[in-house]
This record gives structure tokens, C-alpha cells and sequence, in this order.
């Protein structure tokens, strides 16, 4: 437990994640240390970044300067698809921008099924794991035959599958497939980027009156009534509060089932399918 009583959970390898953090995608150059430091004074204890976000560098400055112990600190960052074809080295530069000897948690950004070479990086990534320099390795946007295929041909499940996940895009079979694999799911986008009428829903205000919530709060309570991790951006010091005070309330039934009413199957982000970009 942090400062802000941030539950923990427990991934297949054992270890723990705080169930919330900050997402650091977008933040600006020149704004994230100070985005993170903020973050890391109120009590988050878990930042998500990656070499596609340019900002590993401003992350590892503020966890250093934090005065927070290294331990403490949950940090994830993730092997761009253009790095697929060498990423050992790709992981070491991540390392290195991070002025950091190891990450809490190392994921495939992108599957790139047309590329067809997810295998031999798992493969790379479970090398990592086993030198010590990835405490967990998992992957991003993977659908579930990218996940079959993984498991099938290397035996190694991975710890996390990070995916857009939200009210209007719910992803129900995937993520039934990754809870009976013991695959923790970590959403992004889970206030929809900010690209939708998500927090002005009827049934997600209703919600927020009846609770005395913000209407973003009632969306990121509801992922972690589901057992999600997340790790809403704001570069606002305000929203760290407010994005983080949401574990002292539940859901009712009938709240829930009117927010698993809105699901759209409406993705914001590229289709991991088809998103080939290299
Ligand atoms: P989010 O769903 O977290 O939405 C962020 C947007 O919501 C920003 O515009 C932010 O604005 C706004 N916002 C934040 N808090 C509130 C609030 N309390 N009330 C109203 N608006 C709010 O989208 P992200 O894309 O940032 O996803 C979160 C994280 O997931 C990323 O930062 C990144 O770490 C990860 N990610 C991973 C991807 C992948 O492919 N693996 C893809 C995309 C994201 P403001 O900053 O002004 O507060």
C-alpha cells in the first residue's frame, strides 16, 4: 500500500504492481519529470512509459530524484515495433535513456502480425527475464491468437497483455481469455484518450451523483471493480488526486450493468491486427 492506499496485485510470476500508476504517453517533453515527481509525492508508485513515448529519460530522472527508494517504484517500459528485430539492444537503450539497471516490467508494444517475429522476441524478452533486468515480461495489444501463439510455441505465459480497454470498447473475450490464462490486463485508454462523450453518459453521471464522484472517477472505479490495472494520463497535478482517490466506493450491480451497457466495440487506438508500422 502507498501513501494513497493504491492496492497491490499479484501477477503469474508472483510479484506485485500497484493496480494504478501513471500513464505517461503524451505527456510533454520538457513536462514529465515534473509530472512524475508530482505523481510520486501524492503516493503513486507505478509509472507506464515506453521508447515510442520519448520520455524514458524524464521518467528515470524523476524516479531518481524522487528520494523514493528504487524498490518502490514500478516501472514499465516497452520495445518499439520498429526495435523488433533487435531487441536485447533495443531493451539495453531503454535501460540506458532510463539511467536504470532494471525495469519492473518489459512488454511487446505492438504484436505486428505481418511481420510475423513475436515468437523470436518473446523469446528475448524471456532471455531478459532471466538475466535479471526485467522482473516481468509481458505484452501489449496482443489478441488472443498472438497470445495462443506465444504460449503454444514457447511455454512461457506472459505476465500482462496491456490493451485498450474502456466502457465503449469492453473486450470481453479477451479478456475472459486472459483471466483463465492467469494474464493479468492492464488497460490503456481508459478514459477513452479523451477522444469520446464517455464522461458525460447518463449512466456514468448517475453514478457519480449517487457515489459524490467525478464522472472520471466512476470510469476508473469501474475498471478496478473488474481486477484491471490502469494508469490514467494527466498532466494535471489535480487530476493525480482525483485519479487516484477511487478505491473507497463500489459499484452497485445494477451500476455496473448499466455501464457494461456501453460498450460499442469502438476502438480509438489502431487495430492490433492490421497495425503494421515499420
Ligand atoms: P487516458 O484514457 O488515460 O486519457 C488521457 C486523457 O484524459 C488526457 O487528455 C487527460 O487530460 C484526460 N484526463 C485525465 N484525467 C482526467 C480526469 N480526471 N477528468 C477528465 N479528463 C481526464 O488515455 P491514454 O492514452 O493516456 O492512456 C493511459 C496510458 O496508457 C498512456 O499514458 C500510456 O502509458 C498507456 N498507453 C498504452 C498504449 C499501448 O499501445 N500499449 C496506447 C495508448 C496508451 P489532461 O492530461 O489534460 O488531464
Amino acid at each position: 500500500m502507498s501513501a494513497l492506499a493504491i492496492p497491490n496485485i499479484s501477477l503469474n510470476n508472483g510479484r506485485q504492481i500497484p493496480q494504478l500508476g501513471l500513464g505517461v504517453y503524451k505527456v510533454a517533453q520538457g513536462e514529465t519529470e515534473r509530472t512524475v515527481l508530482d505523481a510520486l509525492e501524492a503516493g503513486y508508485r507505478h509509472i507506464d512509459t515506453a521508447s515510442f513515448y520519448r520520455n524514458e529519460a524524464e521518467v528515470g530522472s524523476a524516479v531518481r530524484a524522487s528520494g523514493t527508494p528504487r524498490d518502490e517504484i514500478f516501472v514499465t517500459t516497452k520495445l518499439w515495433n520498429t526495435d523488433q528485430p533487435r531487441p536485447l539492444e533495443a531493451f539495453e537503450e531503454s535501460l540506458e535513456r532510463l539511467g536504470l539497471d532494471r525495469v519492473d516490467l518489459y512488454l511487446i508494444h505492438w504484436p505486428q502480425p505481418e511481420h510475423g517475429q513475436a515468437v523470436d522476441v518473446w523469446r528475448a524478452l524471456i532471455d531478459i527475464a532471466a538475466s535479471g533486468r526485467a522482473t516481468s515480461i509481458g505484452v501489449s495489444n496482443f489478441e488472443i491468437e498472438h497470445l495462443e501463439q506465444l504460449i503454444a510455441e514457447t511455454g512461457v505465459v506472459p505476465a500482462v497483455n496491456q490493451i485498450e480497454v474502456h466502457p465503449l470498447h469492453q473486450r470481453r473475450e479477451l479478456s475472459q481469455f486472459c483471466s483463465d490464462h492467469g494474464i493479468a490486463v492492464e488497460a490503456w485508454g481508459p478514459l477513452s484518450q479523451g477522444k469520446s462523450d464517455l464522461l458525460e453518459r447518463p449512466e456514468i453521471l448517475a453514478a457519480a451523483e449517487a457515489h459524490g464522484k467525478s464522472p472520471a472517477q466512476v470510469v476508473l472505479h469501474w475498471h478496478v471493480q473488474q481486477g484491471r490495472i490502469i494508469f490514467p494520463k494527466t498532466s494535471r497535478r489535480e487530476r493525480l488526486f482525483e485519479n487516484a482517490d477511487i478505491f473507497d466506493f463500489e459499484l452497485s450491480d445494477a451500476e455496473m450493468t448499466a455501464i457494461a451497457s456501453l460498450d460499442e466495440q469502438r476502438n480509438f487506438g489502431p487495430d492490433p491486427r492490421a497495425f503494421n508500422d515499420r
